[in-house]
């Protein structure tokens, strides 16, 4: 058995995909137009697979900042956040972020990523229970896995499941922590967040939310579905990435436990990787201003994610539960899916492909999602393009 044996399965799987679409493989935006709009294969494109929810990577006041932290600050930071790698800025982002979630304490991470690893393999241990949604991101999982933790899932947004493994679990008498995220990235509903916090409760259990996808999208000030939901005060860690509705690159935890701090003496993603960027963290701090002051982006936001969700309904495909910024639409056949997503991108519509194992159930789902940038138009072209390809779904 050689070393790159393993990787013969995935070789096979991407020749079988590639006779489908080459382009699948060779997706470049070959020149960025805007938020919305980027030119591909030689032509001008509507993104609508970003998840670039409110427009905040090309908003004039971000790319300020940005500039004017690099002219003052440097291109990088060239250390961990323990070592040389903390800056006046990292520190009044995290003090930002606080204020804006009303929590106590928040950590600044390079990436989402490492924010959910750091978390997960640190705060809970092998003496430890993680119960977690079948959903949840890869960086939970990793997360679980760094730490040696013993892991429960229970199905996806099923609460009966979720009170069966708490019913059973809380007998082993040791701490449990239920992991989930806000609005889910694959078929964009939320949480049914709470009830499982009523149940965190009556259990006795620790509960950490991932708002990737719903900072600045759901709540009445953005704060995410936790703020939706009115159950803020129930969640012990709220994981966010700069990499969506901020348009930037990093993560943070917040959390009312002061513990929350010895992270950054224990915590191996914290401590072994450079911090973000001078440029990346006013940025962030910069567009979380904005998400502050401006409400009707969400608004707007909102409109269009309605308008294409009840679009799509209209021409009935099979979509997410729920009209959400992120609308899954669902194909039975794989390659129909394909020619589907080369039809939509033929048509200057890019969405993103997402196959089994990825999807829930085996089905392959163009997954759109919106941005508050979008203006009706373009939510119409994206309309249009998808009403030519109906009859592949
Ligand atoms: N959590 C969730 C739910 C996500 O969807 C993502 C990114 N897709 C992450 C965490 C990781 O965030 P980042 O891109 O900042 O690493």
């Amino acid at each position: 058995m050689g070393l790159f044996d393993k990787f013969q399965k995935t070789q096979e799987s991407l020749n079988s995909l590639r006779g489908y679409s080459q382009s699948f493989f060779n997706v470049v935006l070959e020149e960025i137009i805007s938020s919305t709009e980027a030119v591909i294969n030689g032509r001008p494109t509507i993104l609508a697979g970003t998840n670039n929810y409110l427009g905040m990577p090309h908003r004039k006041e971000c790319i300020e900042a940005a500039c004017r932290a690099i002219e003052e600050q440097g291109t990088g930071t060239t250390g961990s956040r323990m070592a040389n790698g903390t800056y006046s800025i990292h520190v009044e982002l995290e003090q930002a972020i606080s204020r804006f979630l009303q929590k106590r304490h928040t950590i600044v991470f390079t990436t989402g990523y490492s924010a959910n690893l750091s978390i997960l393999s640190t705060v809970v241990g092998p003496k430890d229970i993680v119960i977690l949604d079948a959903d949840c991101h890869a960086s939970i999982y990793d997360g679980c896995r760094l730490g040696g933790v013993q892991v429960y899932r229970f199905r996806h947004n099923d609460m009966a499941d979720l009170e069966k493994r708490l019913k059973r679990l809380t007998k082993k008498g040791t701490n449990i922590l239920i992991a989930v995220e806000g609005l889910y990235s694959m078929l964009g509903d939320r949480a049914p967040l709470k009830e499982i916090a009523d149940l965190k409760k009556e259990y006795g259990a620790y509960l950490l939310v991932d708002e990737a996808h719903s900072l600045g999208v759901l709540g009445e000030k953005g704060r995410g579905l936790a703020e939706e939901a009115g159950v803020e005060d129930q969640v012990d860690f709220v994981i966010g990435t700069f990499s969506k509705s901020l348009g930037s690159v990093g993560g943070y935890c917040s959390s009312d436990h002061q513990e929350l701090e010895l992270l950054r003496f224990t915590s191996r993603p914290y401590v072994f990787t450079a911090s973000s960027s001078p440029a990346n963290i006013a940025a962030a701090r910069k567009a979380l201003e904005i998400i502050e002051k401006e409400p009707e982006l969400r608004e707007r936001l909102w409109a269009n994610a309605n308008m294409l969700y009840g679009r799509l309904k209209e021409m009935n495909f099979q979509l997410g539960p729920e009209p959400s910024p992120i609308i899954p639409v669902r194909f039975r056949e794989i390659p129909r899916a394909f020619e589907a997503w080369n039809g939509l991108l033929e048509r200057g519509v890019y969405v993103n492909m997402v196959l089994p194992p990825a999807t829930p159930d085996g089905t392959a789902l163009l997954r759109c999602s919106l941005s508050a940038a979008h203006t009706p138009e373009q939510v119409e072209q994206i309309a249009r393009a998808f009403e030519d390809i109906r009859h592949l779904a």
